[in-house]
């Protein structure tokens, strides 16, 4: 592992890393661009790593070293997407080997609808807010797993415990990395993990309400009033993280 770098950004993609203006992006990516050899780049998402791996065909795109994939269950190198077994196989082992079980245990609960994404170590739904049976999330935290909701579209089945702040927490325990060096940043309610890791962190300028209510009184989350792109450097410049000294 590369030892010079004076950041390691873990950070969300929908909204966050991929979120602000075309223009804020495209700075904000030359500027990682430009200082890559002092930066650890994670990405942290709910996205599989197909979708990461199109990202990454644009040359201006910055390639992450490590991708925390799946909502932490998912846990690779980022140029050879290796599995990083001293996360990955933890994970693992919490899970089970459940998909099955869990998709005949849901299989009739209104409101839910299968995502057609294969996962392993989760299982992903859509749901309606308005459909959504309070009995569903207790049967699933009785059968032993977390319940994620997000964005008022997504329902994931995890394995207990198991979510972004967990996983990083792991995996900078793993990788031995000052705690002190890692920032996570996000906008939706599936990144809460990540700030309640206690790592200082950034909540973009468009963060879903939801979370800002969440992070209010949380003294590690910086609320950036810029969206996306933008709100990642500018949480950065306040935590006084400049990658050019
Ligand atoms: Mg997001």
């Amino acid at each position: 592992m590369n030892s010079n770098y004076s950041l390691v950004l873990a950070t969300d993609l929908d909204g966050t890393f991929l979120g602000g203006s075309a223009q804020q992006r495209a700075e904000f990516y030359q500027y990682l661009q430009t200082y890559r050899d002092r930066l650890l780049l994670i990405f942290v998402t709910g996205r599989d790593l197909g979708f990461i791996q199109e990202l990454c065909e644009d040359p201006n795109f910055p390639v992450p070293d490590y991708i925390i994939g799946d909502v932490g269950t998912t846990i690779v190198h980022g140029k050879t997407l290796e599995p990083m077994a001293a996360v990955q196989d933890w994970v693992e082992e919490i899970w089970g080997n459940s998909n099955d079980r869990i998709k005949q245990m849901l299989a009739n609960e209104p409101g839910l609808e299968l995502q057609p994404v294969a996962t392993e170590r989760r299982v992903s739904y859509y749901y309606k807010p308005e459909l959504l049976q309070p009995s569903t999330v207790q049967k699933i935290t009785d059968a032993g797993f977390d319940c994620i909701l997000s964005a008022d579209v997504y329902l994931d089945v995890m394995p207990k415990g198991i979510s972004k702040g967990p996983t990083l927490l792991r995996f900078i325990e793993s990788q031995h990395l000052n705690a002190d060096d890692v920032i996570p940043a996000g906008d939706t309610l599936n990144d809460l993990s990540l700030f309640e890791t206690g790592l200082k962190g950034i909540a973009v300028g468009n963060a879903e309400e939801k979370l800002v209510e969440k992070i209010k009184t949380m003294e590690n989350v910086y609320h950036s009033s810029y969206p996306g792109a933008a709100g990642i450097w500018d949480g950065l410049k306040n935590y006084g993280k400049y990658l050019e000294t």
